[in-house]
């Protein structure tokens, strides 16, 4: 298990990076890149690519572009160019003057095409795909050999020039890579590195109708930006050998690629394909539904960039395939938000409680901590008056054993004031609901000690019945009921029903009159909040909880979480 309190250290891709330095391997350079494809917006297992890619750069002052693998005309959309660089940056992360596109090597990709054919090592295949996939065998079976395997090289880079200029329909042609269709390999029988396309790229237009495959594009990309270290995941494994066959065959600038473990999380998807899912079909109201994975949803759900970043430091990088509890993600924003979330007061099921001995129309300002952790935050004004509001359960009419708050006859102390005594109750008739509380207060009791010395159990928020504000709030919960969501045939049959309550009429403190969108907030005893950033205004807040505060990571690590 990987322990909460690991600190940033080494793992076997920094330590290949150190001894690379040290040898002089590259000159002493470090140049990574991290290249999302722009076909959806970036979730947290991104977060794990860019704090390995850019982190390692910034170690060793080297530097990480950030590189658009734009080949794929169909799926790709500028809305998620802009949204990724909004996302890296947000995370703290620079690529300075190394902001690069694959599509910008358009031209470049087809002259290393050219020069493969020219070298004998890439033919023009007439078979369709469903051919193609025929002959390539089985794990079992090797492939067989095309007919047009063996094509003259000038007729190859006639056929070739062809394609280029949109002379044959989509699936006529394709290039090959000339390797072994007897290898154990799949990926080196003789795999396809350009089909034809006429669809229109987001960036290059109309200009052309023939794109790169993946693996065509990305070593390529690698090698004439000079990085020396292409750090993947681990399903880019059995395509090192053709990354590196092709690199070879060019004779040109060759990264050493390393593969490490994807990220998988608990009760959690990360595949770009089902989370587009789960926003078409309508079960997130977007991208950034604050239940999805992604920075964006994480970001408006109310993390920091810093919490994100110490979870990824907290798992560290490795080979082996696991799947992080969620449980230490909410613990790493707890941790920070523990530090730097202003402390308030909101009732999300109001009661209210009339203290009957306290004058009516007087209003007195009680001081309460803006945060304990942190005594430099100062202090603010919370207004107490005769009618309050409390917490809905924090009163029992038949208080069970181990009950210590508000009850017949029972004394509390309220957060920032004073103690109360519950004197009696108002209830609905027609419902058996209790609708008013009667208390008295003592005014020896300012500031939450007896002069006599007498104690209390339990110690309650509230907020001033005419003074608080009124707000909605949601509450999120996982998105799915089991730990694996990915391995269920159709995620659809175990997405969570109660991932969001929304509860309208909750009371919050009015010195937040002011809270501005993405706000960090803890409502004492509640939880962490954060104001939304899309649908709260002035006058009609809406928090989203962040996380509540009962940290089910500390209690596995036998740390002690604190109680709600
Ligand atoms: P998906 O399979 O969800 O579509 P992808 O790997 O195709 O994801 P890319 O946009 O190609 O997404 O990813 C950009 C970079 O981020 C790649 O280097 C990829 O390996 C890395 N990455 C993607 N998902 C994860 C993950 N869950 N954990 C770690 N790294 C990841
Ligand atoms: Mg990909």
């Amino acid at each position: 298990m990987i322990s909460a309190n690991d600190s940033k250290g080494s793992d076997f891709i920094r330590d290949i990076i150190l001894d690379d330095i040290r040898t002089n391997k590259w000159g002493g350079r470090v140049v990574t890149r991290f290249p999302p494809e722009p076909n959806g917006h970036l979730h947290i297992g991104h977060a794990k690519s860019m704090c390995l890619n850019f982190g390692v750069a910034e170690e060793t002052g080297g530097e990480c572009h950030l590189r658009f693998d734009d080949t794929n005309p169909t799926k790709e959309e500028e809305e998620y160019v802009t949204s990724i660089k909004e996302d890296v940056r947000w995370l703290g992360w620079d690529w300075g003057a190394h902001l690069h596109y694959a599509s910008d090597y358009f031209e470049a990709l087809y002259e290393f095409a050219i020069d493969l054919i020219q070298k004998g090592k890439a033919y023009v295949d007439d078979l369709n795909q469903e051919q193609i996939r025929e002959g390539r065998g089985t794990l079992t079976e090797p492939g067989k050999e095309s007919p047009h395997r063996n094509r003259p090289v000038g007729e190859n880079l006639d056929l070739f020039r062809r394609m280029r200029a949109c002379e044959f329909e989509e699936g006529a042609r394709v290039l090959r890579a000339k390797i072994d269709m007897g290898s154990p390999n799949l990926n080196m029988r003789d795999p396809v590195l350009y089909r034809v396309l006429k669809a229109t790229h987001h960036r290059t237009g109309d200009a052309w109708c023939i794109y790169p495959m993946y693996d065509f594009a990305h070593g390529q990309s690698d090698s004439i930006e000079e990085v020396t270290h292409s750090l993947c995941t681990m399903e880019f494994e059995d395509h090192r050998p053709l990354y590196d066959w092709i690199l070879n065959g060019l004779e040109i600038h060759h990264p050493q690629q390393i593969e490490f473990a994807r990220l998988n999380l608990t009760y959690t998807v990360l595949s770009k394909r089902k989370l587009l899912h789960l926003v078409e079909d309508g079960y997130v109201s977007g991208w950034d539904d604050p239940r999805m994975p992604t920075l964006s949803g994480l970001r408006r759900r109310g993390y920091s960039p810093e919490s994100i970043k110490t979870f990824c430091d907290r798992i560290g990088v490795a080979k082996r395939q696991t799947a992080v509890e969620v449980a230490l993600l909410e613990h790493c924003v707890r941790e920070d938000l523990n530090q730097r979330a202003r402390r308030a007061m909101a009732v999300l099921h109001p009661l209210k409680v009339v203290i009957d001995n306290f004058p009516e129309g007087q209003v007195e300002e009680l001081e309460a901590v803006n945060n304990p952790e942190d005594p430099a935050m100062g202090t603010h004004k919370v207004p107490f008056s005769r009618e309050l509001y409390i917490e809905s359960d924090d009163f029992r009419e038949d208080p069970p054993g181990k009950f210590f708050r508000l009850a017949p006859g029972r004394e509390v102390r309220l957060r920032y004031g004073y103690f109360i005594t519950c004197a009696g109750f108002d209830k609905d008739e027609s419902t058996g609901e209790v609708v008013t509380v009667h208390c008295t207060y003592d005014p020896e009791t300012k500031g939450g000690q007896a002069p006599d010395g007498r104690k209390v159990r339990g110690t309650i928020h509230w907020v001033s019945a005419a003074h608080a504000l009124e707000a909605e709030v949601r509450l999120y919960d996982n998105l799915f009921t089991v730990e694996r969501p990915d391995e269920v045939e159709d995620y659809r049959t175990v997405l969570n029903p109660e991932s969001l309550t929304v509860l309208t009429s909750c009371r919050v403190e009015s010195s937040l009159v002011d809270a501005a969108p993405g706000q960090h907030y803890q409502f004492e005893r509640v939880g962490y909040f954060c104001v939304d950033s899309s649908d709260s205004r002035p006058g009609a807040l809406v928090f989203n909880r962040t996380a509540t505060l009962r940290d089910s990571w500390a209690k596995i690590e036998g740390g002690g979480g604190k109680q709600a």
